[in-house]
């Protein structure tokens, strides 16, 4: 029995909830709602709820996004025993007015420093530390790949696992400097090699502190569920992990199989039954789409994912990626290491080959221009069938 080898990491309370320590691995989601929709965020936190989950997390950018999630906390305080997350994207300071609402904060150190340039990062985790403690708050140091800050990146080169892996254990010295321990590790992408080789890196220097494992934009069901669960079977059969996320581009209302896919992956591998792998898996088409969370800008972006990888299917024997994502906070940058990207606005949506804006088109225009697109990359490259 894999998980029955679990290595020892510290325990972390979250609310109710216990993170490592050997405590049962806590299956988590996010709601995809815009959180201001407090109606609709309510409804996805009961959603995830009845579906199983530990601890479920919210997105939060704004002051007005943080009164919203008051509100959502205090109509759902009594409906469950799940904990709630929220996510800082650039704006740390807004840790402060979260903490009072929330069990734990997730912030990506890549984000950290490029917010208020002229302060230190460890200033900046200090604050956010000190925060937690006060308000008996748990942290997430969220590393991921494609956003380490630029100062790592330069180091480590072609090594981009490296850095994310330096820059996870950077703020682990920082926050242990700090006398602050109550703290759980991600290190995600959306490569599930890069998943696996991190955690594993991360573990070998600090097997100690309690890990988040998830596949970064993993898309829709059933690869997005296969991308994840190879890597979690690979990690959690090693006894890494002590908390996960599937992150699956489902329509709002199936929010609730992201915990279903968790719990059937970990059942699976406690059972022994593990899924075998073909040697190619992966190497044709790739099609990456992030999960979406509050911050989608057009709702439109689920159906527009699902009809790319329909429209696609006919490229799938070639080594094409194809990057969606759901709004332009990560959508810029998270589809620069696509051969082509989508990242969809409230009304258009953004179409690139590489790093390269192709153009801006309406949702009913940009499948046929994705498509031509897609051709001309297969033929241009002299693509062979992998
Ligand atoms: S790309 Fe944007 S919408 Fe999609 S999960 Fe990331 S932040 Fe949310």
């Amino acid at each position: 029995m894999a998980l029955a080898r679990r290595k020892p990491t510290r325990a972390v309370r979250v609310g109710a909830l216990t993170i490592g320590g050997g405590a049962p691995i806590a299956v988590q989601s996010m709601a995809a709602t815009r959180t201001q929709d407090i109606e609709a965020t309510v409804r996805q936190v009961e959603l995830l709820e009845a579906a199983g989950a530990d601890l479920i997390r919210i997105a939060v950018d704004s002051a007005k996004d943080v009164e919203a999630l008051a509100e959502v906390r205090a109509r759902t305080r009594d409906i469950g025993r799940a904990a709630l997350s929220v996510d800082l994207q650039e704006n740390y300071r807004l840790a402060a007015t979260v903490a009072p609402h929330v069990d734990k904060i997730r912030y990506n150190p890549g984000h950290l420093y490029h917010h208020e340039r002229d302060k230190s990062v460890h200033d900046k985790v200090a604050f956010i530390a000190e925060i937690a403690e006060r308000f008996d708050v748990a942290l997430r140091v969220g590393v991921n790949c494609g956003s380490v800050d630029p100062e790592k990146t330069a180091k480590f080169g072609a090594d981009d696992v490296g850095a994310m892996v330096e820059s996870a254990l950077e703020h682990a010295r920082i926050l242990d400097d700090l006398g602050f321990h109550r703290y759980v590790v991600s290190l995600k992408d959306s490569d599930w090699r890069k998943v696996v080789e991190g955690n594993r890196r991360f573990v070998a220097a600090r097997p100690d502190v309690p890990l988040h494992l998830g596949v970064t934009e993993a898309g829709m069901p059933p690869d997005g569920i296969i991308k994840t669960r190879i890597a979690f079977e690979q990690l959690l059969s090693e006894g890494i992990g002590d908390t996960i996320r599937v992150s699956l581009t489902v329509p709002f209302e199936d929010k609730g199989q992201e915990i279903a896919a968790g719990r059937e992956i970990i059942a699976d591998i406690e059972a022994g039954r593990f899924r075998s792998v073909p040697a190619n898996f992966g190497e044709g088409l790739n099609i990456i789409s992030c999960p979406s969370c509050s911050r989608v800008e057009n709702e439109a972006f689920i159906e527009l994912a699902r009809d790319v990888k329909t429209m696609a299917q006919y490229a799938k024997d070639y080594a094409v990626t194809i990057a969606i994502m759901g709004c332009r906070v990560n959508g810029p940058g998270e589809t620069d290491d696509a051969d082509i990207g989508l990242w969809c606005g409230p009304l258009g949506v953004n179409l690139k080959r590489g790093d390269t804006v192709i153009g801006h088109f309406p949702y009913d225009a940009v499948l046929a221009q994705t498509h031509a697109l897609l051709d001309t990359v297969i033929a241009e490259r002299g693509l062979a069938k992998a």
